[in-house]
């Protein structure tokens, strides 16, 4: 796409999207008010607002390589998810955390490359080192001998992973702890539109339908 093709579609927003929810924009645009702290990858397939049918407003985006939710921290540095997470947590009041991992992720992929491929994106290497305890357990579970089975498998217990990483942040622990804020994780397939939920009792992804 070229350059010009962009700046013609903001021309086109404005005429059409943002006209048809004129009254919505101007009801949101001194202060928001999102009820979510959307987690998702970078991945352009995996379009929160779409899968979630969210307005405008409604979701607090954070998104990286692989959705990884970095573990807590207490000294200063410069924490890109960390910041977002804090900030939806205790300014926003989001009601909601969603993880949402998906099929065909090209970072839960890299997890498996030889570390040649990946030396032109030291990076990106650097970033999935925080998964890879995913990828030790997919192989002690037996998942790495197929590998569609090992890309569905690390996908899912990447998501789990995240989710229980983020139960290292204290405010978010408490929060869970006293009921106020509720913990979603989700393996979105981007070719049959399906969601699966993480089932915190079952520890199982089941299609929601
Ligand atoms: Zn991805």
């Amino acid at each position: 796409m070229k350059k010009k093709e962009l700046l013609n579609r903001t021309v086109k927003f404005k005429q059409e999207d943002f006209e048809s929810h004129r009254e919505l924009f101007k009801q949101i645009s001194k202060a928001q008010s999102p009820h979510t702290l959307f987690v998702g990858c970078s991945d352009s397939r995996v379009v929160p607002n779409l899968i979630t049918k969210a307005l405008p407003g409604e979701l607090f985006v954070v998104r990286n390589i692989a959705n990884i939710i970095p573990p807590y921290r207490s000294d200063k540095d410069y924490f890109s998810t960390a910041s977002a997470i804090e900030y939806a947590v205790l300014v926003l009041e989001v009601k909601n955390i969603l993880v949402c991992g998906h099929s065909n992720c090209g970072g839960c992929n890299a997890l498996y490359y030889p570390d040649e491929k990946l030396s032109k994106t030291p990076a990106v290497k650097k970033w999935l080192e925080l998964a890879l305890d995913v990828k030790k357990e997919v192989k002690n579970l037996g998942f790495d001998k197929d590998l569609a089975m090992r890309e569905w498998i690390t996908e899912q217990l990447n998501v789990v992973y995240q989710l229980k990483n983020l139960l290292t942040y204290p405010f978010v622990e408490e929060r869970v702890r006293e009921n106020r804020l509720n913990l979603i994780g989700w393996h979105y397939i981007i070719e049959t539109g399906e969601v699966f939920n993480f089932n915190e009792e079952t520890k199982t992804f089941e299609l929601i339908k």
